[in-house]
């Protein structure tokens, strides 16, 4: 074991107070590499404390240092991204270039929130009545709460912190217990930058800590992203709380593939999307709808694929994808595809009993294929976030697309077709926050919002984007009368324009 990782608070590693500690493991060996400490609610209430003292000044302080700041991250991001990748890729066990990704996307909204000066732009309209101007401006909510999952963790943590920052709020993070490193790292590059002590903190944990943030009456704001019962709880206790909440969940993303469509193009994108990171993406493929005789087409060419994919841990530069992120999660990986063959799923390739020589402790399960599958299977109603990947087979396109919509998960979707008709029906009549069209993983880019629909994301705000700098400040609206030469006298009727 390397490392005891710290809480940062107030711009600085804080150690030696938690009493309890969780275990951060390299999953492509199994072995544990560092120790998390477990936040107290009495250390939560510190990292509020401290957020909460720094939020006037950096609130205050002008716009056009808040931004100077920002450009600085931005450029120690970009210098130390291939450090970050690393650190992500350790702890996770996705591929190096995987992480490299993940960084990337990242590094696009710090770009994004690099443009506050413009984004937090008001509006102003003179003359509304005679004599009375109006002008609407967006103030920061203050300190903000934010907690991320194991699966994305520099990119789900970059997603929040920079946008709240660059929209004047302070924030206390708590990253994945699993996956903690990674926030550590961004906190000590936003401290280089010049950012003041106090406005970005981050403290590691589990329930305990998350339901102090939940329940202190200084947290004005919540950005959640994780599983689904956990987004529900967080939203329902948090609003119940009197707190903005915005608590992304998880998915069970379908793709479609039309008769017409290109079967080679297709079967490449349904295996990168469906076993990228070994399937623990919220925009991982888990279903393909074959529409007609696409199935008969399509699998040997999937079939063919994943036999010549290369599961290994992250350091082997062959490796095209990696192992779970624990023994649990793999024991629950494997369940789900025991019960596939229970109920009657055809198993196409089979990646439990995968070994990866020198790796026998390793969390890593195969790229794994079922025919055939029911929506009444286990298969079909869980998200197993694992490199599963499901055929169901419809007649027609109608039937596909009432399956989607049918679904309780809405996050993401995607079609591959030649017809362009077809396509803009499925954009109209989807019901899903984010559609790909001849794209599997339709994730938008930093300048957009992300968010799906349904159980996938409960409250009214996406994330980042112009939905991020909505969520992260509120409107304050301004009428103003200077000079009024008509003396009016008392009125007590409701204002109106004149
Ligand atoms: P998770 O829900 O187990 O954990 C997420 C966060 O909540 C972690 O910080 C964890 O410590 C905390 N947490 C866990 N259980 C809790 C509880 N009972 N009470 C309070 N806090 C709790 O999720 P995970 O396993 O880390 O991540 C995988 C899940 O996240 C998948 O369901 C995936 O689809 C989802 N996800 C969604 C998106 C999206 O944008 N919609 C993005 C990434 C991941």
């Amino acid at each position: 074991m390397d490392t005891t990782i710290s809480h940062w608070i107030n711009g600085k590693p804080q150690d030696g107070q938690s009493a309890r500690f969780g275990s951060v493991f390299d999953p492509a060996s199994g072995t544990e590499i560092a120790r998390v400490p477990f936040a107290s609610s009495a250390e939560v209430d510190r990292a509020v404390a401290a957020a909460r003292a720094a939020f006037p000044a950096w609130r205050d302080k002008s716009l056009t240092r808040r931004t100077q700041i920002l450009f600085r991250f931005r450029g120690l991001l970009e210098e130390a991204r291939e450090e970050l990748a690393a650190i992500v890729s350790r702890q996770h066990g996705k591929t190096l270039p995987d992480a490299q990704g993940e960084v990337q996307r990242g590094l696009e909204v710090v770009e994004f929130a690099c443009g506050a000066p413009h984004l937090l732009k008001g509006e102003n309209s003179q003359q509304v009545s005679t004599g009375v101007d109006l002008a609407s401006v967006r103030e920061p909510v203050g300190v903000v709460g934010c907690i991320t999952p194991f699966n994305f963790p520099a990119m789900v943590p970059l997603w929040m912190f920079p946008i709240a920052i660059a929209c004047g709020n302070t924030v206390v993070l708590k990253p994945s217990e699993k996956t903690p490193s990674a926030a550590i790292f961004l906190a000590e590059l936003f401290s280089k930058a010049g950012l003041p002590e106090g406005v970005f903190n981050v403290i590691h944990g589990d329930r305990v800590a998350v339901e102090r943030i939940l329940d202190h009456p200084d947290v004005a704001a919540i950005s959640f992203v994780g599983s689904t019962p956990v987004a529900r709880a967080i939203s329902e206790k948090g609003t119940g709380n009197g707190k903005r909440v915005q608590a992304l969940g998880g998915a069970k993303n379908h793709m479609l593939v039309l008769p017409d469509a290109d079967l080679d193009v297709a079967a490449d994108a349904a295996i990168s999307a469906g076993y990228g990171s070994a399937g623990e993406r919220c925009m991982a493929i888990s279903v393909v709808v074959a529409v007609g005789d696409v199935a008969e087409r399509l699998i040997p060419r999937l079939e063919e694929r994943i036999a010549k994919l290369h599961v290994g841990p992250a350091d082997d530069p062959a490796a095209e994808m990696g192992p779970l992120i624990s023994r649990e999660h793999r024991d629950r990986v494997v369940a789900y595809i025991d019960s596939g063959v229970e109920e009657g799923a055809t198993l196409v390739a089979d990646g439990r009993g995968l070994r990866v020589p020198g790796h026998a402790g390793g969390f890593f399960v195969g790229p794994t294929l079922f025919d055939h599958v029911e929506p009444h299977m286990h298969i079909y109603r869980g998200e197993i976030f694992g490199p599963v990947l499901c055929v169901v087979r419809v007649e027609q396109f109608t039937e596909a697309i009432d399956l989607v919509n049918r679904n309780r998960w809405a996050n993401g979707t995607a079609i591959f077709t030649n017809d362009g008709g077809a396509a803009r029906r499925f954009q109209r009549e989807i019901q899903v926050g984010m559609i790909g069209i001849n794209v599997p993983i339709p994730v938008p880019l930093g300048f957009y919002s992300f968010g799906g629909w349904k159980e996938s994301l409960f409250g009214s705000h996406s994330i980042y984007g112009p939905e991020g700098v909505h969520f992260y400040t509120r409107p304050k609206v301004v009428t103003t009368r200077w000079v009024d030469p008509v003396h009016r006298g008392v009125d007590l009727g409701f204002p109106r324009a004149e």
